[in-house]
């Protein structure tokens, strides 16, 4: 029996709920369940196991045990880019196999995505705006988006150069050099769509939410304890992230990171005729260290995202969020000058989890124990084609693209603490010194 000594926190700063209406939540458990499916996290790798599970099995009972609640984990904190194509390039054979394959699980799972908020008619701001990926040095430029446009070209990928004027024109800020922009990807508030597709499960799937695995036991059946209750499982589904390792899985292989984003107040009429350009726009840095992930959202704010630091103990407080307030104030001013005086309205911490490799964690963990984790950042797609082909392999049914994510699988091992913290410290340091033409 394994106890889990950590659990998510919701600190109730996320603003992307923050500017929707109240969501009622759905019960927590308080009895004893026997189900044939148990799976753990309510996030993009869980809710898509949940209904792909049920898809293949309607006759089987499942359920979701959620410590929080639908959208106030990282699936509902993140920028809302659901990205279609990796954010950069390189050249060797080995690295375009991955590309390969890691445009076509992302795609598969925005098709997803787009089929059931059609079906299910999820009012979650979801377009495919695209996606500009920029550089503010000529550096860059010629490093990193000269690279990425040869192989956009030599892929045959729908993409278009935008020099510094276009980019003002289009998104209103002439910070950047250039971009890239390509088409494919999506945009969307991550908090609406996570509560809808946790409001549109399945009738044979039970989501129970602040409903936290405080004990765990793999076994057949696994047994899985709340604080009030109890799930009894033949089959039980992993999809908490970072939280993996403790459960006892992928240990000393996830890395997890606190990251920062805010939202700005919505701009006045006057404002928005001063910014001019698109009505929505996402842009992505072409140096992941250093640069800032931005948006325009459909209700006219700017998105800011910048400031991820190491945090094994998945834990932040009020005074950082201040602190990256008003660094995120600061970067906003920089590119919109003329828009001083819209103020930052939210700021909220979230976590990713990374790999040393990059590499998800995905497949069976133990006997009768599935795992989809540690999604390196790009949950949204990465999480939710792990759920779905997790699914797929968990009840022997084909799919091409089991294949794909399993080539490109098995998060790589790290040294432990403390020499962990000093080697990734001083790589981020080092990373941002050399990139800081970027910021
Ligand atoms: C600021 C920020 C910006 C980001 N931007 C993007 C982006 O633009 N695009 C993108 O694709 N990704 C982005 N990400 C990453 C993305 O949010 C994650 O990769 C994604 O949420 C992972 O999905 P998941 O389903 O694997 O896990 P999560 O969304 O983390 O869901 C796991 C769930 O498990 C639950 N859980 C954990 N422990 C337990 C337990 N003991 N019992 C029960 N439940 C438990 C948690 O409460 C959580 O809800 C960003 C993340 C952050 C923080």
């Amino acid at each position: 029996m394994v106890a889990i000594r950590l659990l998510p926190e919701n600190d109730t700063t996320n603003g992307w709920s923050a500017v929707l209406p109240p969501r009622a939540s759905k019960p927590r458990l308080a009895e004893t369940v026997v189900a044939d499916w148990a799976i753990i996290g309510a996030g993009y790798a869980g809710l898509a196991a949940a209904r792909r599970l049920a898809e293949h099995r309607p006759g089987d009972r499942i359920v979701i045990l959620e410590a929080g609640t639908a959208g106030e984990g990282a699936q509902g904190r993140n920028a809302g880019f659901a990205i279609d194509l990796p954010h950069n390039v390189t050249s060797s054979m080995a690295e375009l196999d991955e590309t390969a394959r890691y445009k076509r699980l992302y795609r598969a799972a925005i098709d997803h995505l787009d089929g059931v908020i059609k079906a299910h008619d999820i009012d979650c701001d979801w377009a495919q705006d695209g996606r500009y990926h920029a550089a503010v040095s000529e550096g860059a430029v010629q490093s990193v988006l000269k690279p990425l446009v040869a192989e956009l070209d030599r892929s045959a990928e729908d993409h278009r150069w935008v020099d510094r004027q276009t980019l003002a024109d289009e998104i209103g800020t002439d910070y950047y050099a250039a971009a890239v922009f390509t088409p494919g990807g999506y945009l969307v508030n991550p908090a609406a769509l996570s509560r809808g597709l946790a409001d549109s499960l399945p009738d044979n799937v039970t989501l129970y939410e602040t409903t936290p695995v405080v004990r765990f036991e793999p076994g057949a059946p696994s047994r899985l304890v709340t604080p009030e209750g109890e799930v009894k499982a033949r089959q039980v589904v992993i999809a908490v992230n970072g939280f993996a390792d403790r459960f006892g899985y992928f240990r000393h292989r996830l890395l997890s990171f606190a990251a920062h984003a805010s939202l700005t107040r919505p701009l006045t009429d006057a404002e928005i005729a001063k910014l001019q350009g698109k009505a929505r726009w996402g842009l992505t840095p072409a140096n992941a260290f250093a640069g800032i992930t931005m948006r325009r959202t459909a209700d006219n704010r700017i998105l800011v995202r910048q400031n991820v630091s190491f945090r094994p103990g998945l834990r932040a407080d009020d005074a950082e969020r201040s602190r990256v307030a008003v660094d995120h104030k600061r970067l906003f001013d920089q590119r919109f000058p003329g828009l001083s005086d819209v103020t930052i309205a939210h700021t909220w911490t979230g976590y990713i989890c990374l790999s040393r490799n990059g590499a998800p964690g995905f497949g069976e963990v133990a006997p009768g124990v599935w795992a989809s984790v540690c999604q390196n950042a790009v949950g949204m797609t990465k999480g939710t084609i792990g759920g779905l082909l997790l699914a797929d392999k968990a009840v022997g049914v084909k799919n091409p693209l089991i294949a794909d994510i399993e080539a490109v699988s098995g998060p790589a091992w790290i040294p432990p603490r403390p020499a962990l913290d000093i080697g990734v410290r001083t790589r981020f340091a080092f990373e941002l010194w050399r990139s800081r033409a970027e910021a």
